[in-house]
């Protein structure tokens, strides 16, 4: 296959299913090359690709990554690790939350560097990489920010023992400590800065590892753009690489749109009830377009009663509940719709634009809650120039 008949073959496999996710390729490879722009000289980045890549396609993403020479990212699963490796991805790959032995022992393959909290998963931990004869890296996660998922309360001497403790098994390594701030709020992220630095410091000490061996890491995409103290020896990002962050903090744009189409379009007599449980009237003769998504594909009914999409670049409302693979719109005032027109559910078509703040005042949840689970997977690579 040439990669004219792939990229064919990517978009049609796409746009033939009822609805898909397009990621934009340049627009994702411009927020990167941003944030590197940005702390290039002080930090390293680690492009975290957890939930395969926020939902936007790992396997679709890497190829940038790899491209642009991110030295590390950031994975959940083993698969994620995989897909990494098989798109020649050579740098190092942290795992960015605690994992169970079972995973621990089938991500040895992968090289990932994971992280660790406690004594207990540590021994585990320590015998998988004995028995196989690896020695693991290991970054330990600390509660300095106060959020207390798998991190290591080290303010007392018996975590500080147990840190001690973790990092004197031979079959691991210490390769960096790090914390996690819970809140997007400066003040706090500069308190917790602070302990953290306190805290890490003494670690090296009581544990006789020298500074330079060890990366020193608690930045997330937040604190990164707002608080540049935080960057210490590594960023890592994971929204604002997708274009998910306060749109005041620079240039980085979304990467992903959410599209459908119009199938069946009927005129209905005003006063007509619609869709299951007959919730909504008709108050004038409308012409309702069906569009193939509903919440099976991850269009949460939630958003359905505030909700619109936009056709030929006009917002239709949607007029039922949402059904499990369509949705019933108002085209009444949009002028030529057509079946097969394209239906944009969350992102832009021509200057119109479903835009973040409207879905999350819906679903009243952040934005990622939504995207990581829309379109079942059909996800299309667009605006690739390397293609
Ligand atoms: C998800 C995650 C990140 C990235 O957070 P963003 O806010 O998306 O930048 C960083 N570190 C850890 C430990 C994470 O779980």
């Amino acid at each position: 296959m040439t990669s004219q008949d792939l990229m064919h073959h990517m978009r049609s496999s796409g746009q033939d299913a009822g609805s898909w996710l397009e990621i934009d390729a340049a627009a994702f490879e411009s927020n990167v090359r941003n944030l590197l722009t940005m702390i290039d000289d002080t930090a390293l980045l680690c492009a975290v690709v957890k939930s395969n890549a926020y939902g936007h396609g790992a396997g679709l993403l890497l190829p940038s990554l790899v491209r642009l020479g991110v030295p590390f990212v950031g994975v959940g699963s083993n698969e994620e690790a995989a897909i990494a490796r098989r798109c020649g991805f050579t740098g190092r790959i942290l795992r960015v939350r605690a994992a169970a032995p079972q995973e621990i022992k089938a991500g040895l393959r992968h090289d990932i560097e994971e992280l660790v909290a406690d004594p207990q998963s540590a021994w585990e931990m320590h015998k998988i990489a004995a028995e196989a004869g690896k020695l693991v890296r290991i970054h330990l996660d600390i509660n300095s920010s106060g959020i207390s998922r798998h991190s290591l309360d080290v303010s007392s001497a018996l975590g500080r023992a147990s840190a001690v403790a973790i990092v004197s098994h031979p079959g691991l390594q210490l390769a960096g400590i790090m914390t996690h701030f819970p809140k997007d709020d400066n003040g706090h992220i500069e308190t917790a800065l602070e302990r953290f630095k306190s805290q890490a410091l003494t670690l090296l000490h009581l544990t006789g590892t020298p500074r330079e061996g060890v990366l020193l890491h608690c930045a997330n995409s937040y604190a990164a753009l707002h608080v540049r103290g935080s960057w210490l020896d590594m960023v890592r990002a994971g929204a604002v690489l997708y274009g998910d962050s306060d749109p005041r903090a620079g240039h980085f744009q979304r990467c992903l749109a959410f599209k459908a189409r119009i199938a069946s379009i009927n005129s209905y007599a005003a006063g007509t009830k619609v869709g299951y449980g007959l919730t909504r009237t008709l108050n004038r003769d409308s012409k309702l377009a069906t569009v193939t998504a509903g919440y099976g594909d991850g269009y949460r009914r939630a958003l359905a009663r505030q909700g619109g999409v936009l056709v030929r670049g006009r917002r239709a409302a949607i007029v039922d509940v949402v059904s499990m693979n369509s949705m019933v719109v108002d085209v009444t005032d949009v002028a030529d719709v057509s079946p097969g027109d394209e239906v944009v559910l969350f992102g832009r078509q021509g200057s119109a634009e479903i835009a973040p703040a409207e879905l999350e005042a819906a679903n009243s949840a952040i934005l990622a809650d939504l995207y990581t689970v829309w379109a079942q997977g059909n996800r299309v690579l667009v605006n690739d120039e390397h293609m």
